[in-house]
């Protein structure tokens, strides 16, 4: 087995073995750029390691013998007192991974080979590379805490009287050396390694086994990366911008990562080394700045960004150094870029003839196309950040700081925007969260309590902004106090955090799909162009979620072919609440027609309104779903209110009624007791009463010259027995109602109930079309109650890896995913050309949908925001 490869040996595609930065220099490497030369150790000799606890059989040979063949090349030996052949030891695993051990530099350097290096490159160059060696070997490989270092660094500038480290001279960074080598042996109880070799075996293993630091094996989790991938090493030829003025190093994107824009986008800091641009020790210039210091330089990177875009066909990233003139590469990838930059960049390449358009859509996301409708914060004006943490649940929020629960429940009952601070939040806090605009924690990541809480309500929430330091009735952070009543602003997309009031604006996509015309603005005629094309590929189609007109119209705007589930529950609301209690209190057959005579005109209208909207389009009907207590008030509030008034002696008959009908239909698991088409077998007229509204209303749509297609559900199915019986007096109104007006109306169900899918043949008999309820399905699936578990033990559940995701974000592939593919199967045997579809919230979660084009569903239902974010992957999925 081989080990080791030299750069001249590997690809771009064999990141899995290479890692993504071996991977990339290889290409790079072949490619003819300038590369210094140097090895990738794989990902397998890493695996290896962390299974045995120590190199695999062979890898000490294979290291020595890239390492002799290196030093030939150069010229040069590693570590040699007279002139020393240096490397950088450099972590690459197959995705970038921040918590994983980075890199050390200069590695070869002792107390002898910095003489040999300073005799060729002067005295002040070598103690400085000498003394980053013993830094970064410290922090990284021994595991010094970095800020020892960094406290002795600014000591000596201190001294020196300069912030700027270039003012040292070869003397203090000679003393500075000193001090870092006592440094190291009081942390680590022994001498800073003298021998190259040692070093160089010593960075190699601590690269090995940051694979499974704490913080990386966390990193790992959240982003669902494998466990067992590895990482791979990369020893490269060290090259040197810290020279003097005419060597330094620098970053280039060959587009904006922004906007993505065309131009030259990067930093440039001359005499530096390593991380120094990004570290921000010294001001950076912009990249357009290198063409007056080094022209040649300059436009031979140019060039090479070229050539890399030509190749990679899509935005990289670059990193590079200059060494007295010469230029060198040291890292590309595919950059990373901002959701508005993705759909740009996809479309200029489609047009550069780079890529084609079905390309282009595999290159954005609907997340990404998410983002770009959430409103934003417009930044044009004086705004302050405090602090940027992570972005855990998108949106921009504006509101008052307050630091518990009660007091944000009380302020927004008084119509004011809060904003939830909190070190972190637990279960108590959820009133809390619901009344606030956004929620920004301390503490946490994503999968934090109030990160996954939030996202699952539609809140904007940053967390883990740990330079926050909450006391009571305020937070400091970088010397700034704010206290409750003050106003902040948190960005949910980025992460970042603002003092005082930072002016919203609407997303221009929003206005776009809202059917604003496609403007001149770059990023709308994108998403225009990837939208058309995603619509002209999927074989998906996308519905919406809606209960009334208004609802039914912007989905209709935003591209929805109909509508997959219009709950009817919604319209017994408001000051209908009375006609429902009437009816729940009705004692014998007239009181209880009498009040479904009264529900019936008043359900019409809403249906009329409907199938207006969605003229031409079908229109999926749910009947009744929820337990009809959910109509009543709350048993204790009566129970009180009836207790309150008997004692002041007043009239309390109605009231008492009520009371008793509460407790009669209290349950205690209302979720599993009646409710659906349990409630319409024992409710008598009930259902028989929708199904009339429907079809009333569809002929006076048509009547009217308009098409209503209506597509009666009915809900939480389980056996074939109880759709039959539905289905037979449902028929019965439909002839008599619908006569010669050449309406149609189809009747079909819901699979939600595992039962139903697991006897889907049966079902399909007496169904025209399935529509998979996937929130009841999961929590049924699962056993779970959605409205209780979110916040009460998700967050454990993701900490330890049971899901990557909740269950009810995405779909479940392997269990509730495989009652719907069951379910669709045997369906679809039993009925061929039985209609498919799907109206849980799994309708608009990206990788849901992809799971449903590939189980072959007709459409998917979602909500009328995600309608776009449906069409997008749908389009995806097929391409
Ligand atoms: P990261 O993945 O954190 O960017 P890198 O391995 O790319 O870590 O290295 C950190 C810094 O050191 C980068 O700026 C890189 O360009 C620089 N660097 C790495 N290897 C060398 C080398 N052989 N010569 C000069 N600079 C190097
Ligand atoms: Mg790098
Ligand atoms: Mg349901």
């Amino acid at each position: 087995m081989t080990y080791v490869y030299a750069f001249e040996e590997g690809n771009k595609d064999l990141k899995d073995l290479l890692g993504g930065k071996g991977a990339n220099l290889a290409e790079m490497t072949n490619l003819g750029l300038p590369v210094p030369p140097g090895f990738t150790i794989t990902t397998e000799a890493c695996r290896a390691y962390l299974h045995d606890k120590r190199f695999p059989d062979g890898l000490a040979d294979e290291i020595e013998a890239r390492l002799i063949a290196l030093e030939e090349r150069i010229g040069r030996r590693l570590g040699d007192a007279a002139d020393p052949l240096l490397v950088s030891v450099r972590s690459g695993a197959k995705f970038s991974m921040p918590g994983m051990m980075e890199t050390v530099l200069n590695v070869g350097l002792n107390d002898e080979s910095v003489e040999g290096l300073a005799a060729h490159g002067g005295a002040r160059f070598a103690w400085d590379s000498y003394r980053r060696l013993i830094q970064m070997f410290g922090a990284t490989v021994c595991e010094v805490p970095a800020g020892y270092f960094g406290d002795a660094l600014d000591k000596a500038k201190h001294q020196k009287g300069t912030r700027n480290d270039l003012d040292l001279d070869a003397d203090d960074l000679r003393a500075l050396v000193g001090v870092y080598k006592k440094i190291f042996e009081e942390h680590t109880g022994r001498r800073f390694p003298q021998d190259p070799r040692e070093q160089l075996n010593l960075a190699i293993r601590a690269v090995f086994d940051s694979w499974n630091a704490d913080r990386a094996a966390l990193y790992r989790r959240q982003e669902r990366i494998p466990a067992d991938l590895g990482t791979a090493v990369n020893v490269v030829a060290m090259v040197f911008g810290n020279l003097g003025p005419d060597s330094g190093t620098g970053v280039a994107f060959t587009r904006d990562p922004g906007t993505g824009a065309q131009g030259v986008y990067g930093d440039y800091l001359a005499n530096a080394q390593g991380e120094d641009v990004v570290a921000g020790i010294r001001n950076t210039v912009p990249l357009q700045d290198l063409e007056s210091i080094d022209k040649a330089s300059y436009d031979q990177l140019l060039g090479i960004m070229a050539t890399l875009e030509d190749h990679y066909r899509d935005l990289c990233d670059i990193e590079f150094t200059i060494e007295r003139g010469k230029l060198w590469m040291l890292q590309t990838r595919v950059g990373k870029r901002t959701a508005a930059a993705a759909f740009t960049i996809a479309a200029q390449l489609v047009d550069e003839g780079v890529i084609d358009l079905d390309e282009a859509i595999r290159r954005v996301s609907g997340a990404q196309l998410g983002q770009l409708m959430f409103p934003r914060f417009d930044l044009s004006g004086t705004h302050r950040e405090l602090t940027r943490a992570v972005g855990a649940s998108p949106g921009a929020a504006v509101g008052t700081v307050v630091f518990d629960a009660a007091r944000a429940i009380e302020l927004a009952g008084q119509g004011e925007s809060v904003i939830l601070v909190r070190r972190e939040t637990n279960p108590d806090d959820l009133g809390g969260m619901i009344a606030a605009q956004g929620i920004l924690t301390s503490r946490g990541g994503k999968t934090s309590h109030a990160a996954v809480v939030a996202r699952g309500m539609g809140k904007t929430c940053v967390c883990g902004a740990d330079e926050l330091e909450i006391e009571r009735g305020a937070f400091t952070v970088r010397g700034t106090r704010v206290a409750e009543g003050d106003t902040i602003s948190i960005d949910g997309t980025t992460g970042r955090v603002y003092l005082g009031e930072v002016p919203v604006e609407p997303s221009s996509v929003v206005r776009y799909f809202e059917g604003a015309p496609v403007s001149e603005d770059p990023l709308v005629r994108a998403v225009d162009r990837l939208m058309r094309h995603a619509d002209s590929r999927r074989s998906l189609r996308v519905r919406s979620n809606a209960d009334t007109g208004a609802d039914a119209a912007r989905a209709r705007r935003f591209g929805a072919e109909g509508i997959g589930l219009c709950r009817t529950e919604h319209m017994f609301l408001g000051d209908r609440r009375e006609l429902v209690e009437k009816l729940i209190l009705a004692e014998g057959q007239p009181a209880r027609e009498a009040a479904l005579a009264a529900l019936l005109p008043l359900q019409r209208a809403d249906f009329v309104e409907l199938f207006r909207a969605m003229d031409g389009l079908p229109v999926t009907v749910r009947l009744i779903d929820p337990p009809l207590h959910e109509f009543l008030p709350s048993l204790t509030d009566l129970a009180v209110r009836v207790a309150v008034a008997g004692e002041r002696g007043e009239d309390v008959g109605r009231e008492k009624e009520l009371l008793t009908a509460v407790q009669r239909m209290h349950e205690q698991n209302p979720m599993l007791g009646l409710r659906g088409v349990r409630l319409g077998l024992v409710v008598p007229g009930l259902f028989a009463m929708q199904v009339r509204a429907i079809a009333e209303a569809a002929v006076e749509v048509a009547r009217a010259g308009g098409s209503a297609r209506p597509e009666i559900m009915v809900p939480l199915v389980g056996a074939v027995q109880e759709l039959e019986t539905v289905r037979a007096e449902a028929e019965k109104i439909l002839t008599e109602v619908i006569g010669d007006s050449g309406v149609r109306v189809v009747i079909g169900t819901m699979i939600e109930v595992p039962r139903a899918a697991l006897t889907a043949g049966q079902i399909a008999e007496a169904a025209e079309f399935f529509s998979f309820g996937t929130n009841d399905l999961t929590q049924m699936g699962w056993g779970f109650s959605r409205d209780d578990v979110e916040g009460a033990f998700f967050w454990r559940y993701l900490e330890l890896g049971i899901f990557g995701i909740s269950p009810f974000e995405s779909l479940d592939r392997d269990g509730v995913g495989r009652l719907v593919r069951i379910a669709s199967e045997e369906g679809r045997a039993a009925r061929p050309g039985l209609k498919l579809g799907v109206c849980g919230e799994h309708g608009g979660d990206p990788d849901s949908v992809h799971f449903f084009h590939e189980v072959g569903l007709d459409y998917v239902s979602c909500s009328p925001f995600r309608v776009p974010i449906a069409r997008l992957e749908a389009g995806r999925a097929a391409v």
